[in-house]
């Protein structure tokens, strides 16, 4: 269990798999709980529950987490262990320290390359899923108003006009979810291959003259865009943004600070009632007046900054992690042993600490300069 996480980093579903694989799996007593998992499911499913957490971590060879375990955690492990989990390698290096020192075998779900053979331990697409879907459930909750077209005795009701920034794994499931309560909506990316994709879930597309500017990288991410091109998408952002009742901002570019798309000025030309919901704040945010994890009001208009949608939805959260994470460790257990292959192409690249070295370059260099400050 982890403090302020409602996930659980393996559903009994999942337990059935390992122990077939024929591994001893070790549960903490109530791990589970808020994610609709009792202790009995995972007994029945083949696991042992442990009320002990000292030794629970003591005894194991691999400890799968969903977030990155505190320090103290890592300290109580063998030497040997193995942990995996979202471990922010890149964002908050010296998070990993604990784990460097103890000489454990670290792998980040957020390092697993996406690459056709993955594709199932895609663990951040399966949490950017549950959040896109989740932020727009959050503003329509918070919306003064309906989200479908109604015609009704009393007069007709406009749906809601839904903005959408960022069309990649979160931003096209908030379109999906926007459109299925009868929204409108529009959505902007700087790469043009979202734009396809955007029209397909029937919303319509904000294109920006970019004058041909290379805006992906050859892993299909965008890239760090300069600042006057940053700006023509703020221009038309702004103006979009005064006619639609809710915006959920998603862009991201990876290992940098979130794209400032919602200037304060934007804001306050947007009308009252418009909900902000900002899933960029993890990484400094989309939206300038964001804070993260907090509601903030300005001119009528309501910004959101959630940290963790996918917390608020543990079930299927959990579900989808679980099955993401086993197939990775499908990969690292044969018969009921341990065997780590660090030349295999998904295994490798998603090592962070391994035998008390930092193997990742991204993340020694990005552990370099926060120590050398
Ligand atoms: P992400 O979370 O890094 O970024 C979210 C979105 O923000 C992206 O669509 C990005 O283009 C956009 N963005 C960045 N800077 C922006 C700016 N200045 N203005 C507007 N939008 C901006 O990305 P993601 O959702 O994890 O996925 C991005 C890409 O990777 C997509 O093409 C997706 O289809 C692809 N992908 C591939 C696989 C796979 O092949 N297995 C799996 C998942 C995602």
């Amino acid at each position: 269990m982890q403090s302020g996480e409602a996930r659980v980093a393996l559903v009994p579903e999942s337990v059935r798999k390992l122990v077939a694989l024929k591994a001893v799996v070790l549960v903490e007593s109530q791990a589970g709980l808020r994610a609709a998992s009792t202790d009995d499911n995972y007994t029945q499913a083949g696991a042992q529950i442990s009320f002990d957490r000292a030794e629970l971590l003591q005894q194991a060879d691999i400890l799968v987490a969903v977030n990155r375990p505190a320090a103290a955690d890592f300290a109580a492990l063998k030497k040997s262990a193995v942990v995996l989990g979202f471990l922010r390698p890149l964002d908050e290096p010296s998070g990993l320290e604990p784990a460097l020192a103890r000489g454990l075998t670290t792998f980040a779900m957020e390092l697993i390359p996406r690459i056709t053979r993955a594709q199932a331990m895609d663990t951040l697409s399966s949490m950017a899923t549950v959040a896109g879907y989740k932020a727009v459930i959050v503003a329509a909750e918070k919306l003064p108003r309906m989200f479908p077209l109604l015609m009704t005795a009393a007069g007709t009701v406009p749906p809601a006009k839904v903005l959408v920034l960022g069309a990649g794994v979160a931003g096209l499931q908030a379109i999906a979810t926007a459109r299925r309560l009868g929204a409108v909506v529009e959505a902007y990316d700087v790469r043009a291959a979202a734009g396809e994709q955007v029209k397909s879930l029937g919303a319509n597309f904000l294109e920006v003259d970019l004058g041909g500017l290379k805006t992906e990288d050859a892993g299909g991410y965008a890239v760090e865009l300069s600042e006057e091109a940053l700006e023509r998408g703020r221009q038309l952002i702004a103006k979009h943004s005064q006619t639609n009742d809710v915006v959920i901002t998603t862009a991201q570019v990876p290992g940098r600070r979130a794209p400032l798309l919602l200037t304060a000025d934007a804001v306050r030309g947007m009308k009252p009632g418009t909900i902000i919901i900002d899933l960029a704040g993890a990484t400094g945010g989309n939206c300038a007046l964001s804070k993260p994890d907090e509601t903030v009001e300005v001119n009528g208009v309501t910004i959101m900054a959630p940290l963790n949608l996918p917390a608020t939805v543990p079930v299927h959260a959990s579900q989808l992690y679980s099955r993401n994470v086993t197939s990775f460790l499908s990969l690292l257990i044969k018969d009921g042993e341990l065997h780590i292959d660090m030349s295999d192409d998904v295994i490798g690249p998603s090592c962070v600490t391994h035998n008390g070295e930092c193997v990742n370059k991204r993340v020694a260099s990005a552990l370099e300069s926060v120590t050398s400050k």
